[in-house]
């Protein structure tokens, strides 16, 4: 069967992102088949586009997340069935029409939640939950800093960290995406293009600094956010949007306070089936509850996902972004 994908043959710009016609097969055991109504755009497709993250072979189909309905089930398959309505995210190959999915990597999508909304926000809602609840976590009391806060991540982030209790602190490129940011959660945000977010942080903390720092940045920041961390607080670098963080002197964390660095990944806090289910579950009821709302600001059609790329990596995009089959 015939469908339609978007197909990258050699790693390099947003040029390279093709629309074509691809042959997929049916489901082999513990497989299934999804339809999708949607598919999310990350900025971890830009890294398997460019080649700085490696894809398995080339050519590829990127694309780290989707949701749709289940239309073929492969042998062995109990935890779907055909008509479910259902959302992946991490098996790269999801910027297409339709495709074949391992069945244990698929939750169901709650009849509250729209499958367009389920496919903005799998990837970014999932990572919002590790940050502050797993990785570093945030309660009342805690004092924040959450770099691109009017990013797909980001508005996720602070909306839920200010839920949790925490004096939430942000950065954003622009006055507009600042008074984005102050609308889901944030409390105090810095545009960094025009004011030193260091000097920033210290002024409103009154000199204390912060308990953690949730950088997706990389390159441009990193520095200024071991700065603004208290004594033994923790830097957690989990993107490189403006570059990739080079080598550093482990030396420069007993200077700067006795710090905590770690570069966390998603799929290492999902890799287990109950990981998976219960970060899901955690992501699904702050939404139900209406405490997080989910903002799917930039739709286009699949076959325009070079545009979509193009604006995400022109810091054009304000939370999420997704492609319609
Ligand atoms: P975003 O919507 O946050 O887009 C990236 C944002 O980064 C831009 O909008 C821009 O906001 C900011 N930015 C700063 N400098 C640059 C630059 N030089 N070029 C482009 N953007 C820049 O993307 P996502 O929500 O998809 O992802 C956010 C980050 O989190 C990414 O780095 C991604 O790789 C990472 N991530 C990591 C995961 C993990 O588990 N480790 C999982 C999911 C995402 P502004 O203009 O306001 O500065």
């Amino acid at each position: 069967m015939t469908i339609n994908a978007i197909r990258v043959s050699q790693t390099g710009g947003a040029e390279e992102l093709k629309y074509q016609s691809v042959e997929i097969g049916e489901p082999e055991a513990g497989e299934a088949k999804v339809r999708h109504v949607a598919v999310g755009v990350n900025f971890i497709d830009v890294y398997f586009r460019t080649g700085l993250y490696k894809a398995e072979k080339l050519p590829f189909t990127p694309g780290n997340e989707g949701a749709g309905i289940v239309v073929a089930v492969g042998e062995g398959v109990t935890n779907v069935k055909i008509g479910d309505r259902v959302a992946y995210v991490g098996s790269p190959g999801s910027y297409a029409d339709e495709r074949i999915v391992p069945a244990d990597r698929l939750v169901i999508v709650p009849d509250e939640v729209d499958l367009k909304q389920a496919a903005g926000m799998m990837l970014k809602g999932m990572t919002a939950q590790y940050l502050l609840r797993q990785t570093f976590k945030v309660q009342a009391g805690t004092t924040i800093l959450f770099h691109a806060a009017a990013g797909g991540v980001g508005l996720i982030a602070g909306q839920w960290a200010k839920y949790l209790g925490a004096t939430v602190i942000g950065t954003a490129g622009s006055e507009e995406k600042a008074n984005l940011a102050r609308a889901h959660g944030f409390d105090h945000v810095i545009n960094y293009n025009t004011e030193n977010f260091v000097d920033r942080v210290k002024e409103i903390t009154n000199g204390a600094g912060v308990d953690v720092v949730y950088d997706s940045v990389g390159k441009d920041t990193y520095m200024g956010s071991l700065d603004v961390l208290k004594f033994r607080g923790m830097l957690v670098s989990f993107g490189q949007s403006s570059g990739s963080v080079p080598p550093f002197d482990l030396g420069l964390l007993s200077q700067k306070g006795s710090l905590f660095v770690t570069r966390p990944t998603l799929f290492h806090y999902i890799a287990k089936r109950e990981e998976l289910e219960q970060t899901a579950q955690d992501l699904f009821d702050v939404v139900a509850k209406g405490v997080v709302k989910i903002n799917i600001n930039q739709t286009y059609a699949l076959k325009d996902a070079r545009q979509a790329h193009e604006d995400l990596e022109g810091r054009k995009t304000t939370g999420g972004t997704i492609l319609i089959p």
